[in-house]
């Protein structure tokens, strides 16, 4: 017999009293605020910031960051509560928060100088300011060490040349964090990351990329022509950007795991709400029997990926390993939640396949959380490997 069941494989969870005011909070504001108005958003390919604007003044757009500069301080949970109901509105918007909060302010308070916390933190905690982080390239994704963009030291300034791509809140950010090449010779060891801001002389957004779905999320190039920053501006240690970057990712990890079930629960209230309206041979589909199926099968389904984001978040917040539960949790909600918005598609029939009904944005957008922070290949390569480790 194999080893015994771990405590961590065995672990139930429940929301506390605030997590469950929190949901409900976002879950009244997404249906005042958002549900009417993200399939204009998505037709139009343009940022909500108004939106945006009145997420900050409930604290959202600075949720992972400490209260001293500004922020609400959440845990990983309950950072995770509020994508998943701000996905079940609209993916779009899920993902610029998600973005802001885990990724490009995420890395400043996690690796930053007290002095570049207090200088960046609270504009980005209050929503003034959109931050982005940039690690992709055109010629390098998964294999995220085999970037181009160097950083070469000159007197006390680094001079930073590149390109990066698929950058979320590209050309609506203001503050990035970004990733370069410091020892070329030494690959993932050789890595460094760098604050660079909206107005520094060499950088600027290049193409806005037009994309399948999340079209109401910007994603743009970034171009970075003989950029100076100071070092004062080097953001954590030099040479340990990359391994920086793959703690970063694992709780991004599991705000994509989030938002995507968010997509499916929306895409299973969706159908939900159909099945008690159309009828066929003489019957409301509620009542017929596939039917039934399907909604079983998108529902318990829902459940497991629900389960495995949560118990990733829950790790997190405990300040306990979660890597591999944290690929797990993307993995299978994201494919999961693919599986369910197609379901959604198939119990609308031909009015799934239109616009004037959510459940097809919701498919589009289910996409990319199969493919952002680590593809579904990628995140088996990290189970694979931290299953065979010892
Ligand atoms: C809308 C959107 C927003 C994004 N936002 C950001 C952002 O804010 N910041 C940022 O830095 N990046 C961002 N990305 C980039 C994203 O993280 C990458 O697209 C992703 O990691 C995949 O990299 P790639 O596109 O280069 O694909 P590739 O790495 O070229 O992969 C192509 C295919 O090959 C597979 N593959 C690659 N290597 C292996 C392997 N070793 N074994 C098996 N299969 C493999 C992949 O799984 C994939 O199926 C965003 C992307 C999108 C589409």
């Amino acid at each position: 017999m194999s080893a015994a069941i771990t405590e961590k494989e065995t672990m139930i969870f429940s929301l506390s009293e605030e997590q469950l005011l929190l949901q409900q909070t976002i879950c009244d504001f997404v249906k005042k605020e958002v549900i009417l108005y993200a399939k204009d958003w998505d037709e139009k390919e343009e940022v909500p910031l108004s939106t945006i604007k009145k997420l900050s003044n409930l604290g959202i757009m600075g949720m992972a960051i400490d209260p001293k500069y500004g922020g609400a301080g959440l845990d990983t949970l309950s950072i995770a509560v509020v994508i998943e109901e701000l996905s079940r509105g609209d993916g779009s918007l899920a993902l610029t928060v998600a973005a802001h909060n885990g990724l490009g302010s995420g890395h400043i308070a996690r690796f930053g100088t007290e002095e570049q916390k207090q200088k960046y933190l609270p504009d980005l905690a209050c929503g003034k300011k959109l931050a982005g982080w940039a690690l992709t390239e055109p010629g390098s994704g998964s294999d995220a060490a085999g970037m181009k963009t160097t950083a070469k030291k000159d007197g006390n300034n680094w001079v930073l040349n590149g390109t990066k791509m698929f950058i979320t809140n590209g050309s609506v950010g203001e503050t990035f964090v970004v990733l370069a090449v410091t020892d070329p010779l030494k690959k993932q060891k050789g890595i460094t990351a760098f604050i660079v801001e909206k107005g520094d002389k060499g950088f600027k957004a290049g193409k806005k990329l037009e994309k399948m779905g999340m079209r109401s999320s910007d994603t743009s190039e970034l171009i970075l022509e003989d950029v100076q920053i100071p070092d004062s501006k080097r953001l954590g240690e030099l040479n340990q950007g990359f391994i920086n970057t793959l703690m970063i990712l694992d709780k991004g990890r599991v705000g994509i795991g989030a938002l995507a079930l968010g997509l499916a629960q929306a895409a299973l209230d969706e159908s939900l709400k159909y099945v008690h309206q159309r009828e066929t041979f003489g019957r409301l589909l509620k009542d017929h029997e596939v039917i039934k199926f399907m909604l079983a099968d998108m529902k318990t389904e829902i459940d497991a990926a629900r389960l495995l984001v949560y118990r990733a978040a829950s790790l997190a917040a405990a300040g306990k390993p979660f890597t591999i539960e944290a690929s797990m949790a993307k993995l299978f909600a994201s494919e999961m939640s693919m599986r369910v918005c197609n379901k959604a598609i198939q119990i609308h029939g031909g009015y799934g396949y239109i616009r004037e009904f959510p459940v097809e944005r919701y498919l589009r957008d289910a996409k990319l959380c199969e493919i952002g922070e680590g593809t579904s290949e990628v995140q088996r390569l990290v189970i694979a490997r931290e299953m065979l480790k010892n």
